[in-house]
């Protein structure tokens, strides 16, 4: 599949048995994040260790996934300064594309910081997502974050579970790994790796399902993300170029003038770097 991305710059770094590919836009590299050579999927999956799996891990806090029990007790500080700067200039590392043909290496991990219940992203970008949860509160819309960063090995235990139960239940190894992949993105290619993704969702409606649409937070985030620096990432009528199902929940830091562009426009993040 040959994808042009026009004036992005793209490039391929051998590593061992590995490529590394990274996509930004206008910028030079941060990052060298590996790819590794992935099987297309021509079907819409759900992004990452399942969103079943998000929900899991939402009762069941793993360590990976709490601040160490530290209360973020600086989040109004924090809330206070991003509001009087503007949101941050834009930067490469905001508009890192990872996708099932565009994965990061193993080794990628953000400084991470909490922003809500545990739940941890890009330390960078943690004032902004505050910011618009407190924001969000005061016009009576509650936003309750049930995902946040992952780490790849997190993923790599998800699919590798996956795989073996299905063999254990007589699927040859292909045809577990294919089943698989239908449902939980192969390590590296969830966004959720990057830190810059949250899956949102409010407490009286906390079902990770197309129903979450018609909530007031969802469409409370539809319309005001894009102030703080978030996209919906997998909109209903991009699931062909995302290969992602529909996820009202999932938004995904990419700095405020690309999140304007991107949400006033109707496009998706793969399609702002065709542009
Ligand atoms: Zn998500």
């Amino acid at each position: 599949m040959s994808i042009k991305y026009g004036f992005i710059a793209v490039a391929a770094v051998a590593l061992t048995a590995t490529a590394a590919v990274l996509v930004q836009k206008n910028v030079n590299w941060q990052d060298i994040l590996t790819a590794r050579s992935l099987p297309e999927t021509s079907q819409s999956v759900q992004e990452s260790p399942s969103e079943a799996f998000s929900s899991e891990l939402a009762s069941v806090p793993d360590k990976e996934f709490s601040a160490g029990g530290e209360s973020q007790t600086s989040g109004q500080s924090e809330t206070e300064e991003a509001s009087k700067t503007p949101v941050q200039t834009e930067e490469e590392w905001q508009l890192i594309l990872v996708n099932s043909d565009h994965a990061i290496d193993q080794s990628f991990k953000p400084e991470l910081s909490e922003v809500q219940n545990g739940y941890l992203m890009d330390k960078r970008v943690v004032g902004n997502a505050q910011r618009m949860i407190q924001d969000a509160r005061e016009q009576g819309v509650e936003l309750l974050v049930c995902s946040g960063y992952r780490s790849y090995e997190s993923q790599q235990q998800h699919f590798d579970s996956s795989v073996q139960s299905l063999k254990n239940s007589g699927y040859t190894e292909a045809a577990a790994i294919a089943s698989t992949q239908q449902l939980i993105a192969r390590p590296g290619t969830s966004e959720h790796q990057t830190g810059l993704a949250l899956d949102i969702v409010t407490p009286s409606y906390q079902g990770l399902d197309d129903g979450y649409a018609e909530t007031d937070a969802a469409k409370w985030l539809l319309k005001h993300a894009a102030e703080y620096g978030f996209i919906l990432r997998y909109p209903k009528d991009k699931e062909e170029i995302t290969k992602i199902s529909f996820e009202p929940w999932h938004y995904r830091y990419v700095g405020k003038q690309a999140a304007t562009e991107i949400m006033e426009e109707g496009i998706c993040l793969e399609e702002y770097f065709e542009k």
